[in-house]
Formats: C-alpha cells, structure tokens, sequence
C-alpha cells in the first residue's frame, strides 16, 4: 500500500557559517538523509553558506533557499528577522552585513572585557579559534570559550548566569532599525519573514512592520504551543501575510534545541514564498 508522503521542509537552519556545528555542505547531507525537500539556510547576519550549501543541495537533490537572519536591536526590543530568497551578490545588502558583522567582533571583546571582570577571562583567541569557519561570531561562540575554560558546567548555564540578554555580561549588537533591516532584503530582492514572534515577544509589532513592508511571520516553530501558532496562522491570513516555519537547528546535540526537519511545516509555506519571490523579481 503506497503511503502519502508530504514533502518535509524546513525554512530556518543554521550552519558553521554562523552559530551552527554543521558546515553548509553537512546540513545539506544531513536533510538528504531526514527526507527533506527544501531547507532554507538562515545564518546570522551572514550569506556566507549560502553558496556551499546549494552546491550541494544539486548534487543531493535539495533545494536550498538562500536565506539570512537579521536581528534588529533598537526602540522596539529585540527583533528577529528571516530574509528569504536573498541576492547573495547584493552589494548593499554584504556591505549592511559586514558592518553588521564587524560590531560584533567588538561587542564580543566588549564581553570577553565583562566576563573577566567577572573573574571568568577566556582568551579572545581562542573565541577566533572556536568561531574559525564563521563569518559572524556570536554568543554561542563565547559560551564554548567559556565551557572549555571550565567556567561554567554547560553553554546553557553561559547563557543563564551571563550571557542572556539581561545577563551581567552582555552587550547589544548593533543598533539597525526595523526600517533599515527590511529595506536591505528587499533591495537584495529577498522577503522579509517576522521570526519567532511569540519566542520574541514581538507580535504587538506585527501591524507596525506590516506598514514598512513586512511579507511574512514565522509561524510553526518549535517552541510556539498550538494556541500560539493558530492565532499567527489568523493573523497572517487577516493581513496577508506568508507563513513560514523551521526548526532553528543549529546542530546542538542537547535534547533541547530541535533537530533539523525536526517541525512540521506545511510545504505549500515554501510554495507561496517561492511564487512570491518570483513574481517581485
Ligand atoms: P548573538 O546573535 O551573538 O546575540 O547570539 C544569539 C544566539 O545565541 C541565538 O541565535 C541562539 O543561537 C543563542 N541563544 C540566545 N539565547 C540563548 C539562550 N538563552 N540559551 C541558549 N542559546 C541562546
Ligand atoms: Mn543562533
Ligand atoms: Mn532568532
Ligand atoms: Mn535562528
């Protein structure tokens, strides 16, 4: 008896790239192997994967959307963005990335500065070192400094004693507006996907960034409960929005975080979005 099969997808993935433990070209494997169809790879605040991943996506038979994940810090809190269907050679959107880039590299010595004071000092090298196949470093980078200095039992217990937002040794990112952040990936002729509203508290948003141009909202992520994703599914179809969905896998092994493939996401999700990017380029 044949069995239906619903195509798996999955629109939120990172890679070495950013703060993943998979190399682009290991995620793609790693999908082939889940049955996936499509994945979208959204590194943070870099495309730098993009190319690796969907080189071998072709060999493996999955589709590979190049995707980014911008994160704007201002006025409004902290607000995670998906771009989908990016121009990897925009030159405006890698010039807005790598000055985005670039303040993280001080706002993680800015860190390092705050842990040591703390009386935790892990050396700025070896945070290089952990991050050497990244183009953007992040906290998870500074978490497994500070778990192979000893200084903490887990990364998770990095994040809860100091390096969360409200953590004693945090620093903010840089500063972009919702403004700014959408435009980019509209001017590199991508859509622009609200992520994880719930998870960042950032749903009274939704109307205010629909006005400057948002396409999208993530809806099926791991860690919105049902209630949660049927009131986004109403408010994405309320305001014509796109849904998106994905597992935010970053390869942690920890019985925590999702496993890639790991949500189930409606495929005609990558449908729509696909027809869309098609009909604005
Ligand atoms: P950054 O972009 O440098 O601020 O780092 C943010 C990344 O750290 C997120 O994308 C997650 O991968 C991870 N992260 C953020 N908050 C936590 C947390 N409370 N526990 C574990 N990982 C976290
Ligand atoms: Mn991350
Ligand atoms: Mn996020
Ligand atoms: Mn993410």
């Amino acid at each position: 008896m044949g069995q239906l099969t619903v195509p798996k997808i999955d629109l939120h993935v990172h890679s070495t790239a950013s703060d993943g433990l998979l190399s682009p070209s290991e995620v793609a494997r790693s999908a082939r192997e889940l049955g996936l169809t499509t994945l979208a790879l959204t590194d943070h605040d870099t495309t730098d994967g993009v190319a690796e991943a969907q080189a071998a996506g072709r060999q493996l038979g999955v589709e590979v959307i190049a995707g980014v994940e911008i994160n704007s810090e201002g006025a409004h809190g902290d607000i995670h963005f998906l771009g989908y269907f990016v121009d990897p050679a925009n030159a405006m959107l890698q010039e807005k990335l790598l000055d985005i880039r670039d303040a993280r590299v001080g706002r993680a010595k800015g860190m390092l500065k705050k842990l040591a004071a703390l009386g935790m000092p892990v050396a700025w090298e070896r945070v290089l070192q952990i991050a050497s196949d990244a183009s953007s470093i992040a906290r998870p980078h500074i978490a497994r400094a500070l778990l192979e200095a000893g200084h903490v039992a887990s990364t998770q217990e990095a994040f809860d004693k100091y390096i969360d937002h409200d953590g004693p040794a945090y620093v903010n990112r840089l500063r972009l507006t919702p403004r700014e952040t959408i435009d980019i990936v509209h001017e590199a002729g991508g859509l622009i996907v609200l992520a994880h509203p719930p998870r960042a508290g950032t749903i009274d948003l939704i109307p205010m960034l629909r006005a400057l141009g948002l396409d999208g909202i993530e809806v099926y992520y791991p860690e919105h409960t049902p209630d949660e994703i049927a009131m986004l599914e109403k408010i994405a179809a309320d305001r014509g929005l796109l849904m998106t969905g994905g597992s935010d896998f970053h390869g942690w092994d920890d019985g925590v975080h999702a496993n890639l493939g790991d949500m189930v996401v409606p495929p005609e999700c990558a449908e729509r979005l696909r027809a869309r990017a098609q009909r604005i380029a």
